[in-house]
């Protein structure tokens, strides 16, 4: 009797898994991660709240970028989407992506950053070569399962129709968080963390995807060894500001 009660279970939870998704879709309908509002395309923020999201304007990430010259130099344009509110629907949005292991929250969000792109950029970015992530030490993606920036830089090559290519960049040696430092000693922790694992198509611009533009240290230390592998031109696009 044992056997099969546990013949039973097995079965029971095979079919569970099977169905995934779409049956917790059913049992729990998708929610707003900021206001609880019903998403019926299982988007995480809900239309009221994305329309509520302060909208960047270039001349802040331009500004922004210009506090060290390495970034002016290595980025032909940055686009930056939403401010981020310590306080607004992108907190908790950004915390589940991070910590709540939500991965198709990302792509979905990156679909939002591809739009604006689309909007932006010349032939509404088609000319854009590839995606790039900027990449997690190998360690932290373990750990959380999945790097955030390549679910973003998914959606983003979803909606732009371009490839997406994670294995571009490596991140060559683990960082600090970048949290708790200030300006300058960002610059010095990630300095030289990342290479190129291959020679980067070269056929149009590259666009690095991340997921927030602080100092901008970060994503210029993964556009220099775009440059240094022989990309010649390289766009930033950030999903928020943040500062
Ligand atoms: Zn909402």
């Amino acid at each position: 009797m044992a056997s099969s009660a546990s013949f039973v279970r097995k079965r029971l939870a095979r079919l569970g898994r099977r169905l995934g998704g779409g049956l917790l879709d059913v049992l729990y309908p998708p929610r707003c991660l900021s206001c609880n509002a019903r998403t019926p395309e299982g988007d995480p923020l809900c239309a009221a709240c994305l329309a509520g999201l302060e909208r960047v304007r270039p001349e802040a990430v331009r500004r922004r970028l210009a506090e060290r010259p390495e970034a002016e130099d290595v980025f032909d344009g940055a686009l930056a989407l939403w401010r981020f509110d310590p306080d607004g629907a992108l907190r908790a949005f950004q915390h589940a992506l991070k910590y709540r292991n939500r991965p198709r929250y990302g792509v979905a969000a990156g679909q939002w950053l591809g739009q604006a792109l689309g909007d932006t950029l010349p032939h509404g970015g088609a000319s854009v070569a590839a995606v790039a992530p900027v990449p997690l030490h190998r360690a932290r993606r373990l750990e959380r399962g999945y790097n955030q920036s390549t679910m973003l830089a998914r959606g983003v090559a979803r909606r732009l129709d371009t490839p997406c290519r994670p294995d571009l960049l490596v991140r060559t040696r683990a960082t600090r968080s970048q949290t708790h430092l200030a300006r300058r000693a960002r610059w010095k922790n990630v300095a030289g963390a990342f290479d190129a694992a291959h020679a980067p198509p070269t056929d149009g611009p590259l666009l690095l995807v991340d997921d927030v533009l602080t100092t901008g240290a970060t994503a210029t230390a993964a556009a220099q060894a775009l440059r240094r592998a022989g990309a010649a031109r390289v766009q930033l696009a950030t999903l928020a500001l943040a500062g």
